[in-house]
Order: C-alpha cells, then structure tokens, then sequence
C-alpha cells in the first residue's frame, strides 16, 4: 500500500476517533501518524487507542507511527466561585498562591513560579488569550492586576506570561508517570510541550534515551531565542501554533512558522506544523477557503506533516478532514509551481561528508530518471538526509528496525518498510531492488539509486552510492 503524496499527516485522537474503526478509516483516509494527547484523557484510554493501532498496522501490512504528546508545564488557574468569574476592563483583581473556590479578590494561581517572575507592568493572558490582566503589584502570595480586556473566566483556564522565562522544568509529574507509561506501551515520539530551552530537551533526553524520538513543540518565544540548540538536541519539532499564537502577536506566527521549517530542513529533523490547520470541519464538513489555504502553505513552504487537532479528535467529521488534508497537499504537490517554489527555499546542507552524499544521491537520482531513491538505514538519519533536499524521486526507506520504520511515517517523502538485517553491501543492493519491485515502486530495467552508511551498525555515516538497474 502506497500513499500518492511525499508530505504526511498527524490526527489527534480523542473521543470522536478512538474506536477501532474509526482509527481504520482515518488510516485508510490518510493518517500516517496518530496523537495521543495526554492533556486529555485517561492512561487506560490510551493504551487501549495504542493497541489498537498496533493491530491495525498488522491488518494493513504497513508502519504507523504513534505520537505521544505530553502535557506539559501548562499553567492554569485554580477553581473559582460558582465556576466563573466575570472580569471587566478597568477593574482591579488579585491572583492568590492558595486556596480555591475564590472570588474577583482571591482567583487562585497556585503558581509559585509565575510570583517569582511577575513582575509590575507585565501583561497575564488567560483562556489562550482572550483576557489579559496587566501586574500592577505583587508580593510573596498576592498579585494584584489590573483587567486591561475583560471577559468570563472559568474553572482552570490555562494562563499564559509571555516574553517570561519560567523557572519551570518541561516534564510535571503528571508527565514523568504518562511517559513512564508511554515508553512501556512501545511510543514512537515523544512530544515535549511548553520547551523553554536546550537544557528542557536534554532532561527528557535523560529519561527517554533513544526508546521513542523526541519532538518539541514550540510555543514559547523563549524556545525561539534558542532554536538553534533546540533543534540539534531534538530529533523533530512542532511548530505548536495555538500557544505560540497566544505568546506572540498573531501576525508573526506565519513568518516564525516558514523560519522554523527552514531551520528544520537545513537540520534534516521532521518539523510539523500544527493546529486550527482546518479548525471549521470541527463542526462542517468542508473547510474555509483560507484553512484550504493554510494547509496548502505549509505543504509549499516544505513542512514534513501537517496535523489535526480538535478535527480528528472531537469534531464531527474526523474522516472528512483528513479526506481534505490529503487532497490539498496532493493538489499542492501535483501544481506546476511546487517544485520551483521547494527548490527555491532549500536552506542548503551542512557541509558535511555524510550531507553532501545524500544530497548528490536526490541529485544523481533525478539525472538519471531513477524510479526510486532506496535509503538503507538503521536511524532514519540517512532518510533524513535524502528527504530534505525533497527529490522528486519517490524515496524508498528500507530498515531493519521496526521502531525505525514507524518513526520516519513522520518524515517527508519517506515510504519506509522494515526488512530482515544484511550482513553484506551485496545483499544490501539485491535487496533494495527486490524491494523497489514488491512495493511497485520500480519494474524490471528502471534504475534505482541506493544509499547507505558502511559499515551498516554505525549510524547516522551516509557514504555510499550506487545506481542500480533492476534485472
Ligand atoms: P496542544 O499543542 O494542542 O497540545 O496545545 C499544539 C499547539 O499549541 O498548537
Ligand atoms: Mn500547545
């Protein structure tokens, strides 16, 4: 089985696709990876969603990837009188370390951090942005704000400080039992919320090691300060739009969004780029003319995945919407201009060894009209490498780690397969081409162009070509 499009999709699952038919028909629909957001939820729940994808995969012969989404530092408030509180602009509040159940005078923030970084003048946002508060005063257990738009606030909404470093580490309790529990469920990626800093990757690093891949998300314009690091400790990265949206002016997500895919393409990590991608199909079953749009843009500034979120896991028409994704980025990368416009943005590569074999491989591969680009890697780094100079050569992945397999489903242009150890370079060729023919991506007399690392068992040293005709 074979998708008739390079770039992937993310589907959020929740109560509107959880049943094992559903997440078939989201499959079969187009799905490559599937979201298990522990924001949400139920660890039994998951699990359940998670063997049922793995029996899925069995059914349909084919790796899918699963994405473990952490929740994260989020900070919320605490529960308030009757369950809401209506703040109006001009008004004076007061946030306390303690308590619940409390009125305009007493809304609990039980935030220590957020009182040791507030600071007079600065602006809190809650319920992803829609009220903000400006510090006006503050001391050990109280802070006092003015209400500069107000609105209703209820039961735990989520606040945000932007422009602050929070003394926050990335992974709560919550999250170090869910990941504990998803690392032995056999996850293939790791989501980190909320990443401030290199250091935030590198702890999770410690306790994730190599068992599933790690993706940041990045919704915190601290994290965007420090990017650079931020992507070279991690293996993939979300560009996570809703908060980054409340964090930073709405008109400067689109510009951070086409630098991060950039600085992602250059690093040859996966980037995904994520929410309200078609936010209307939650409640109809087509998109507006600019959601259209917006998948569309991601898929030409050269995002590895989009993603769904609320459409997959509780709108009203999950099948529908990923129905639409595939169409629009099949339509985006059948346009005439798709090519011109992703050969245009190619970052270049590290000069690198290993960066310039991969990249003449896309290259040798398009000169000589090769059916297919066969990478033979134990890491994905390989793939990796080939994938972001995105040939227009299919690319076939060949690995002998299943774990290998379903984390490229992430990755652009990645058809990966997962197929027995080789002991030669000789069984390593035969087998590519053997390989090319089964999943119809070339026929006998095509060429194919292999690439690997030799030695096999040493990841990440793609040093080797070879232009193959299948016999
Ligand atoms: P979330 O992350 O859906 O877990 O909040 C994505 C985002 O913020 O865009
Ligand atoms: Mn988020």
């Amino acid at each position: 089985m074979r998708r008739h499009r390079r770039a992937k999709i993310v589907a959020t699952v929740g109560p509107a696709s959880a049943a094992p038919d559903k997440l078939r028909a989201l499959f079969l629909a187009g799905v490559d990876t599937f979201r298990l957001n522990f924001s949400h939820g139920l660890q039994e729940d998951h699990a359940r969603v998670h063997a049922a994808i793995r029996a899925l995969e069995q059914e349909v012969g084919r790796p899918i990837g699963i994405l473990q989404d952490l929740q994260g530092p989020k900070i919320r408030i605490g529960t308030v009188k009757d369950g809401r509180l209506d703040l109006t602009a001009g008004e004076t509040v007061r946030f306390v370390l303690d308590g619940s159940e409390g009125d305009k005078q007493a809304i609990p923030l039980c935030h220590p951090e957020i009182f040791a970084a507030a600071a007079p003048g600065q602006d809190l946002l809650i319920d992803d942005g829609r009220i903000r508060v400006r510090v006006v005063g503050l001391d050990a257990d109280t802070l006092t704000a003015e209400v500069i738009t107000g609105g209703p606030v209820s039961n735990r909404k989520g606040v945000n400080l932007p422009g602050t470093l929070l003394d926050l580490s990335p992974l709560t309790p919550k999250d170090r039992a869910d990941l504990a529990f998803g690392l032995e469920l056999g996850v293939d990626w790791v989501a980190l919320s909320f990443v401030q800093k290199p250091s935030d990757v590198v702890e999770a690093r410690a306790l994730i090691g190599n068992r599933a891949g790690i993706l940041s998300k990045i919704e915190k314009p601290q994290a965007l300060e420090r990017i650079g690091d931020i992507i070279r400790l991690s293996d993939a990265v979300m560009v996570a739009r809703g908060d980054l949206g409340v964090e930073i002016p709405h008109e400067d997500v689109p510009g951070r969004q086409k630098e991060l895919i950039r600085a992602c393409r250059l690093a040859a990590k996966p980037v995904v780029v994520a929410t309200q991608m078609l936010d209307s199909m939650v409640a109809a079953p087509a998109p507006t003319r600019a959601e259209a749009s917006d998948v569309a843009t991601a898929i030409y500034d050269g995002a590895d995945a989009v993603m769904l979120s609320a459409e997959s896991a509780t709108g009203q028409y999950p099948v529908e919407a990923v129905t639409m994704m595939d169409r629009i980025i099949r339509s985006v990368e059948g346009h005439k201009l798709y090519r011109s416009i992703i050969a245009t943005s190619d970052p270049g590569e590290e000069e690198t060894p290993p960066h310039a074999v991969a990249s003449a491989t896309a290259t040798l591969a398009e000169a000589v009209q090769a059916s297919a680009i066969v990478t033979y890697t134990t890491s994905g780094t390989t793939t990796a490498r080939v994938a972001r100079k995105r040939p227009a050569v299919p690319i076939l992945a060949l690995t002998p780690h299943l774990a290998t397999a379903r984390r490229l489903c992430l990755m652009w242009g990645a058809h990966s397969v997962h197929t027995d150890d080789v002991d030669s370079y000789e069984e390593m060729t035969t087998k590519a081409a053997d390989c090319a023919v089964q999943e119809e991506f070339a026929r006998s007399s095509d060429l194919i162009v292999t690439t690997a690392g030799i030695p096999f068992q040493m990841a990440g040293n793609t040093n080797n070509i070879r232009v193959i005709q299948i016999q």
